[in-house]
């Protein structure tokens, strides 16, 4: 199927499991929260997602494309927006736009008209022209975003876009991102923050390396608060 799918995934760090056979899908155009507390694999996950480790088990398929047998039609797909900052705070938005859709292969013909679209769907379009190192968290994280829309991708995977920001900034984000999904993007969104997840979005809890509750937020809750389900599914037991 089209959209993210994750089969049986494990990955072990030496003697240190992370992955402990974690599965789950997102089918198109769905905004999936994936929701864990430090240390429950999340970067781990992504690092397999985006091809920076492999499985030692399971499979991963990115719209449709397996991540072991065809690596790069699977990251062709796949738009990413990763914890640490990669923008080159002297160039312009635009600069960092058409720079990296050029390291990407996106043609100099369409890369202009690319940045444009993206930009105008971040809402970043007037800031084209501004250099990083003078807009603040929330204009950067769009921007990386913008720039992880250029080669047109299918899926995008963000982890933990919001740590560092203020609370309109997250929200602001937060609402541009769901807009994302509503226009036909699929979307994996890791965070620990169980409010930046709706009623409404797909939700994976992960907790020590395995997926605790699987589907629909408001099912998952059950009308409870998140934040409450999701402190009682993980609290670390008292010593
Ligand atoms: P999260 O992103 O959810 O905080 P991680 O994927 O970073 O979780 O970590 C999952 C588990 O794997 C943790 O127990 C962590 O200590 C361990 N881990 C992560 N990276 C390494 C590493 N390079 N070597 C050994 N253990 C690691």
């Amino acid at each position: 199927m089209s959209g993210l799918s994750v089969e049986d995934v494990r990955y072990a760090y030496g003697a240190k499991t992370a992955l402990d056979g974690v599965s789950f899908r997102v089918p198109p155009g769905r905004f999936c929260a994936l929701l864990g507390p430090n240390g429950a694999g999340k970067s781990t996950l992504f690092a397999l997602l985006t091809g920076l480790l492999r499985p030692q088990a399971g499979r991963i398929a990115v719209a449709g494309q397996d991540m072991g047998r065809s690596p790069r039609e699977a990251l062709a797909r796949m738009g990413v927006v990763f914890q640490t900052q990669t923008l080159d705070p002297d160039l312009t938005v635009a600069q960092n736009l058409r720079y990296f859709a050029a390291l990407q292969g996106v043609p100099h013909g369409i890369a202009g008209l690319r940045a444009e679209s993206a930009l105008d769907r971040l809402r970043m379009a007037e800031r084209a022209g501004e250099k990083v190192r003078a807009l603040n968290g929330g204009h950067r994280r769009r921007t990386e975003i913008a720039r992880a829309l250029l080669h047109d991708p299918d899926v995008l995977l963000l982890d933990e876009p919001t740590v560092g920001l203020d609370a309109a900034a997250r929200a602001a984000i937060t609402d541009h991102v769901h807009a994302l999904a509503a226009e036909g993007l699929t979307v994996l969104w890791a965070t620990h923050l169980a409010d930046e997840v709706r009623p409404d979005d797909a939700l994976v809890i992960l907790h020590r390396g395995r997926v605790l509750r699987d589907g629909r937020a408001g099912d998952v809750t059950g009308g409870a608060p998140l934040a409450d389900t999701f402190l009682a599914l993980t609290e670390p037991e008292p010593a």
